[in-house]
């Protein structure tokens, strides 16, 4: 101890208290270095020759195991209690920057006790924060502590990212892989987990969501392995039945896809202790090998099923975007969106004649606000529609057109490669021209040396730059087609509509192809129907489609059967036009077999004009009119009429008639009343009775 040390120690520190704060980082600082301690508690022999009395040392050692980093200490807070109210001294304590590893705590320290006047001690001497040098230093090893913990961390760290970077770090491996004793990924050599995780991407492939995939496991009664990491089975091969969580697990893993990856998310301590862990997108995850190691998938079906699952999860989001096609009836199931305020329309179904119709409904804002829907539009024509525009727009023309165009975009492509390729050799060549002049200047000429180099270093930038983009580009683009490719591409133009026709393809299978072809369908009610049709590629069609029909409009008799009971009518009654149209093979508009009745009600509700108007518009008489012409009475005319002697068209199904006009050739009512009376005589004669016949009194309205 030195004597400028002795001068700093006063009576009124020696008044005071001397505190020895003694700490280890962690718990296995504590058991392991125990050197340290022994150094920190010998301090207290320090204390005592400075001139405290061994029982006013008093030791603060509630922080063992607690890192210097931490905001929870408690040992720490109370010594800088204590140091506050004036009760310290003397701080004592082993490379006392070590205190505090956190620069704020020791500086607060520090000004607390320049504050009370409190003196601080380590191994390397004595210090009064109040004395500006003293407490320079102190500042400055407070620094340097937290530097080289900093360093420390960064080197453990930088350690751990080169070897991750060369995909040499081992991370946990997901179930399905394991390490072989060279540390080489393989698949696990349990064909039974194998073939479990091979069941699980093909079952998702082929139902296109995870909770079908859950579904199938389920219901086919498989179990999905596990070997948990921590806990009383850690190691261990468990069976479980399959989540839906894990289905994603597995599913969002690369290294299923043999990629190698490391730091996927990131994780902060959040300012009231605990940690935050935050998933990062691809883009910023520190490392990713593609085809590291062995796999169950390809990159490609990883990345297809990728995208599945996120249209899928837009299903359950705010805008409700497309949803995997489902078995129902309606098409368009999912691609609808509304043209009145741009947001997803929803599908409900009602029965209509047995049949189950799709209706596009939006009204999620109706919902949620209790007002009424934005639109509702029934579906069955607007499928139809779209059904009958893919099947047009499918030929063998428009295919070969893309293909066309698919070509020309490709040769683009290389244009453009060839140029960035040019852009990279000039680069080199300016960079050798750099590195050329640096080299031929005169080295003690600083001042140019200087400015040549930081040119050279910026050519070598570009350089470097220009063969990025190069590499990145040649990535991307994509391979040409093959003859095979093309004659299958062609095909589809005869394969398409003859697929979709076809009754046997499930609605569903329908759906899918749909979804190959169409991005959305964009749905506008006014007075017609308004259907904007977006193509994958980014074409548009818009249709305009007649307002789908009322039940009672759906159940209206075709125009073609009006039109065929008005020409009938010139010419029949009723109950023969529906014969007729029967035998032609007409139907009513509920679909039945015509009667009289239906007829009627035709002519009735179409206003097609009476058939006793018709016939009265081509001349005929009524039966009192034609009695009239002829001076006789209505019942003479009507047996006339039985009798074949006058002609007559009926007017309807109970035999009711109107009179051609008599001509020429008409009977003579002095003529008849002759016959008639020789006929009665005749008669009588036979039966011997007078009582005239009473058969001309009987009416034709039998
Ligand atoms: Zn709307």
């Amino acid at each position: 101890m030195t004597r400028e040390a002795h001068q700093k120690v006063s009576a009124s520190h020696l008044r005071r208290d001397a505190y020895l704060y003694v700490r280890q980082s962690t718990l296995r600082q504590v058991f392991e270095n125990t050197e340290s301690t022994r150094r920190q508690y010998a301090l207290r022999e320090k204390a005592v020759a400075l001139g405290w009395p061994i029982e006013r040392v008093i030791v603060i050692d509630s922080d063992q195991g607690q890192s210097g980093t931490s905001t929870d200490r408690k040992g720490f807070q109370k010594l800088v209690g204590e140091v506050g109210v004036g009760h310290v001294g003397i701080v004592l304590g082993l490379e006392v920057s070590r205190l505090a590893r956190n620069s704020t705590d020791w500086h607060r320290l520090l000004e607390i006790c320049a504050l009370t006047d409190t003196l601080i001690l380590d191994e390397d001497g004595i210090y009064s924060p109040g004395d500006f040098n003293d407490r320079l230093l102190l500042g400055l090893k407070g620094t340097m502590s937290e530097a080289e913990l900093h360093l420390l961390r960064s080197r453990l760290r930088g350690g751990i990212l080169n070897q991750a970077r060369r995909g040499a770090l081992k991370t946990p491996l997901p179930i399905g892989l394991v390490y072989d004793p060279e540390n080489k990924v393989v698949l696990d050599p349990d064909s039974q987990v194998q073939n479990s995780i091979r069941h699980l991407f093909e079952t998702f492939e082929r139902s296109g969501s995870a909770s079908a995939t859950v579904k199938h496991f389920r219901e086919q009664g498989l179990r999905f392995p596990r070997r948990p990491r921590f806990g009383p089975h850690k190691g261990e091969l468990l069976w479980e039945p399959l989540r839906h969580w894990r289905v994603l697990r597995v599913l969002h893993n690369p290294r299923y896809a043999g990629a190698y990856f490391f730091g996927r998310s990131r994780t902060r301590k959040r300012p009231g202790g605990g940690v935050e862990v935050k998933a990062l997108p691809r883009e910023e995850w520190t490392v990713l090998l593609p085809d590291a190691h062995p796999g169950y998938v390809s990159g490609q079906q990883f990345e297809t099923n990728l995208k599945r699952l996120r249209k899928n999860a837009h299903a359950y989001g705010l805008e409700r975007r497309k949803s995997p096609p489902r078995e129902g009836p309606a098409l368009l199931q999912g691609l609808v969106v509304c043209g009145v305020c741009g947001r997803r329309m929803t599908l409900r179904y009602h029965t209509r004649m047995g049949k189950r119709c799709p209706d596009y409904v939006c009204h999620s804002e109706g919902v949620k606000n209790a007002t009424a829907i934005c639109q509702s539009i029934p579906g069955a024509g607007i499928d139809q529609a779209i059904g009958e525009l893919l099947v047009e727009s499918v030929t063998p023309l428009t295919l070969e057109v893309a293909l066309q165009v698919h070509e020309e975009l490709e040769s683009r492509a290389s244009e453009a490669d060839a140029l960035r390729r040019q852009r990279v050799k000039r680069a080199r060549y300016e960079a050798d021209l750099a590195r050329r002049r640096f080299m031929e200047a005169d080295p003690g000429n600083r001042l140019v040396v200087d400015v040549l180099e930081a040119e050279w270093n910026a050519k070598l930038r570009a350089l470097h730059e220009a063969q990025e983009e190069l590499e990145r580009r040649q990535a991307q683009s994509s391979q040409g087609l093959s003859a095979e490719q093309r004659r299958q591409v062609l095909a589809l133009a005869t394969d398409f509509p003859r697929l979709w026709r076809d009754p046997k393809t499930p609605q569903q299978e329908r759906k899918r192809m749909l979804r190959l072809l169409l991005e959305d369908v964009t749905l506008t009610k006014s007075k017609e129907i308004a259907a904007g049709v977006r193509f994958r590629g980014g074409a548009t069609r818009d249709l305009t489609l007649p307002l789908a029909l009322n039940a009672w409009q759906l159940r209206q008799t075709s125009a073609l059967v009006v039109a065929e009971i008005d020409a009938l009518l010139d010419h029949h009654t009723e109950a023969p036009i529906a014969a007729l149209l029967n035998e032609r093979g007409f139907v009513s508009g509920e679909g039945k077999p015509l009667c009289g009745k239906t007829v009627q009600r035709i002519r009735r509700s179409y206003g097609l004009r009476k058939r006793y108007d018709r016939l009265r518009d081509a001349g005929m008489l009524t039966t009192a009119e034609v009695a009239g012409v002829l001076g006789v009475s209505t019942a003479t005319v009507k047996i006339w009429r039985r009798r074949g002697m006058l002609r007559a068209h009926a007017y309807n199904d109970k035999n009711q008639c109107l009179y051609e006009p008599p001509g020429p050739d008409a009977p003579q009512k002095h003529e008849w009343q002759r016959n008639q009376k020789r006929s009665n005589q005749q008669s009588h004669a036979a039966r011997g009775a007078v009582a005239p016949h009473r058969t001309n009194e009987v009416q034709c309205e039998a």
